[in-house]
């Protein structure tokens, strides 16, 4: 599907920068860093919403922390790919829809809509895929079919109604599924995070708790297609394993999710994988932090949302914002207060006056570029980032090579008009 506007990206090489090194980030399955990609490719997939009460702060910083990433590779001089999914039909979509008393595709349209305004007015790179699951449903259904012929997956009858069938994982059947090895979860812990995300670990008939939904039957008042598994619709974690494996093929470098997607959901994106023939899913695994407000995380359930279209709404500037969010170091997980936005406001206040200023002396040959590239290059450390350009332009004027750097790297560019509105 349509993606939005992509924000130039000024090269640094071509400013006589050279490129820079590949950066060493934190890998959750190593549990340490990793230089990636290993290849000559950098590609990545990275989880997208379910689109509803789009785009809070915590999906903000979630993609900002892969943006991030995504420029930091450019800056590498790496051919970089990157797919995103959208998962506009899931339950909690559906039962945020029949609560409003809205058609489900109307609900996901707008907040889509709503999604892509926040993003390009944050100047996020877009994927160079944006797929919703209901793009894909037909490899989707093929792809369980297949499990269904390997052994990996089972059929489950759907209480009350002996002829219709769901389509359940056998994580039991996997030996390399030893219970949260690529996560380092334990078994309490899985079943309580499976429960929460709607894993139904107690249906009777399952050979595991644990075992996810690959395939859902049509139920009364819900959207459903037709396929050689009966009508019905995909489960969560293998639409994202299908659409990733599609777009980019497996391995490919980096799955990129918040970090409450862990498990089940990445987690069981690796396991699909290998039951569809790739034997690793991804290089690497990158959780961002997660986002508190009033003293909880931010989530839908709990209603305590901080969404960016209202902040924008407020006159938050959306340089503003990102630099409120790239103050965090990607894997933190903080608390939103007003107070942050004001700061990165009077930051962004006085990067402005700095790049307003004509240079007092033109000679001088200095630059921010290694700074930033240092700091980013240690784990995507934006926090360290922004101290370095706030101590630079206390002793050295505008050049060019700085201007771009903050541009490419932290995607603020304070020549552009826009940037000030
Ligand atoms: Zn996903």
């Amino acid at each position: 599907m349509r993606s939005w506007e992509r924000p130039a990206v000024p090269s640094l090489a071509a400013l006589g920068h050279g490129t820079a090194e590949r950066p060493s980030v934190h890998d959750v399955r190593r549990d340490g860093r990793a230089v990636l990609p290993t290849g000559p490719v950098a590609s990545m997939y990275t989880c997208g919403i379910t689109p509803y009460d789009a785009t809070h702060l915590g999906h903000a910083f979630t993609y900002l922390a892969f943006d991030t990433l995504t420029r930091v590779w450019l800056d590498a001089g790496l051919e970089v790919r990157t797919a995103m999914n959208s998962t506009d039909v899931d339950d909690p979509l559906l039962e945020r829809a029949a609560r409003d008393g809205v058609d489900w595709r109307e609900l996901a349209q707008s907040q889509q809509q709503l999604f892509r305004d926040d993003m390009a007015a944050l100047r996020i790179l877009p994927p160079d895929s944006w797929v919703a699951v209901t793009e894909r449903i037909a490899p989707i259904a093929d792809a369980v079919r297949r499990m269904l012929d390997t052994g990996d997956a089972y059929a489950l009858p759907v209480e009350g109604d002996e002829g219709r069938v769901d389509v359940l994982f056998d994580t039991t059947r996997q030996r390399q599924f030893r219970m949260g090895a690529g996560s380092r979860t334990d078994d309490a812990e899985m079943l309580e995070l499976t429960r929460e995300f709607g894993g139904d670990p107690d249906r009777p008939g399952k050979r595991s708790p644990l075992d996810p939904l690959l395939w859902r039957a049509e139920r009364p008042g819900e959207p459903a297609w037709e396929s050689p598994l009966g009508r019905g619709r995909p489960g969560w974690h293998v639409e994202c394993t299908v659409i990733a494996m599609a777009e980019l093929g497996a391995p490919f470098t980096v799955a990129a999710g918040g970090r409450d997607l862990r498990f089940p959901h990445q987690e069981m994106q690796g396991h699909h994988a290998l039951a569809l023939g790739a034997p690793m899913f991804s290089e690497a695994r990158l959780n961002a932090g997660l986002v508190a407000f009033e003293g909880e995380k931010m989530s839908k359930s709990r209603g305590n949302l901080v969404l960016v279209s209202r902040l924008r709404e407020q006159g938050a500037r959306p340089a503003a914002l990102r630099l409120a969010l790239l103050d965090h170091h990607w894997r933190e997980d903080w608390e939103w207060t007003a107070p942050q936005l004001a700061r990165a406001e009077a930051r962004l206040d006085r990067w402005l006056a700095w790049a307003a200023t004509p240079p007092d002396d033109p000679s001088l040959d200095d630059s921010v570029v290694p700074w930033l590239r240092v700091t980013l290059h240690d784990d995507l450390n934006t926090p360290a980032a922004l101290q370095a350009v706030d101590a630079f332009i206390e002793r050295a004027p505008a050049d060019e090579g700085s201007l771009a750097a903050i541009d490419a790297l932290l995607g603020i560019d304070l020549r552009s008009r826009a940037v000030e509105l």
